[in-house]
């Protein structure tokens, strides 16, 4: 763990927990002006002013929380909602060319949309507010196979999972172990990593569907997105942020192993980070994590930069608080 520092991400600056007013999200936004540390000591290529921006936005165990949770004294009354989420992420794109929109897994589960309707709504959701990729949580096999199979239609976003092998089950060909995307010459990478079943899915409701060692399926992924050209591999987690056996998978056990992947988004142990954890290493010096809690109360940001040799040579991390300043 030596290598693992706990860097103020600007989420400090413009409050993660402390946006001001509605506004707020769009003056944390303009103060989310990227550092490239990571390129200043690595020694990559020299920075131009107009450096090429990505913005990652991430949300994980959002669990059927399309209402804000209800207004019943609990710790979390108030907190969240998927149409505040959206403005959310409208008011980021209005600032930004480049928006990346991903999910780590559980959408499923949680509220009464889910057993009503079993997750066309929330696919409808995020369909509307444009993600781009999802991996699967546990929960997202609630209704099995067949359940998942029948709602793929409503998500107008992919899925990936490298370390489930989809082959002998109905998610053949509807779940790929990894996607690219493209902005403007730079290829980003994305691929996804879904926790063991054992304990958590009843072996009915993943019929068809193994899951494999996701060390060894993170390195095969990183492998062949580097081989595509990408500048940059996100790794969409639903292993879970720590565990005391350390020899459980979970994010910081991956970080460690891996260092060619330069994102990891979790998800799973519904971690609330008030600040991104970096480990520096790999092609490009680093690897973040980060995880935003559940039941879409925060919207988690990363912001890399890269140089004019169009590779990823900063990061900064930031998150926007779900809640009633959204509703103006
Ligand atoms: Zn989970």
């Amino acid at each position: 763990m030596k290598r693992r520092d706990f860097v103020r991400t600007l989420g400090s600056a413009g409050g993660i927990a402390g946006l001001g007013g509605a506004a707020g999200v769009l003056q944390a936004t303009a103060a989310a002006r990227p550092r490239p540390l990571a390129a200043r000591e690595s020694g990559y290529g020299p920075l131009i002013d107009d450096e090429f921006r990505l913005v990652v936005l991430h949300t994980n165990d959002t669990h059927s929380r399309m209402d804000p949770f209800p207004m019943d004294g609990g710790r979390f009354a108030g907190l969240g909602g998927a149409a505040r989420r959206a403005t959310a992420i409208r008011r980021v794109r209005a600032e930004n060319e480049h928006v990346l929109l991903l999910d780590s897994g559980d959408i499923f589960q949680g509220t009464p949309y889910f057993n009503f309707f079993g997750g066309e709504i929330e696919f409808r959701a995020m369909t509307a507010m444009g993600y781009d990729v999802a991996t699967l949580g546990n929960h997202d096999f609630d209704n099995g196979v067949d359940g998942l199979v029948e709602m793929l239609p409503e998500a107008g976003f992919e899925f990936v999972s490298a370390n489930y092998d989809v082959s002998e089950s109905a998610l053949e060909g509807q779940v790929r172990p990894h996607t690219v995307r493209e902005f403007d010459g730079v290829r980003v990478g994305i691929f996804g990593l879904g926790i063991a079943f054992e304990k958590l899915v009843l072996a009915s409701l993943h019929e068809g569907v193994r899951y494999t060692d996701p060390i060894a399926a993170a390195r095969t992924a990183c492998e062949e997105l580097r081989a595509q050209g990408c500048s940059l591999v996100i790794c969409l987690s639903h292993l879970g942020y720590e565990y005391r056996a350390s020899d459980r998978p979970s994010d910081l056990t991956l970080a460690e192993a891996v260092p060619e992947i330069d994102l990891i988004l979790g998800g799973h142990t519904h971690t609330f980070l008030d600040e991104a954890v970096v480990f520096g290493q790999g092609q490009t010096g680093f690897t973040v994590v980060n995880q935003v809690g559940w039941g879409g109360m925060r919207l988690g940001r990363v912001d890399v930069t890269f140089d004019v040799a169009r590779q990823a040579s900063g990061w900064a991390a930031a998150g926007y608080d779900i809640d009633d300043r959204l509703d103006a």
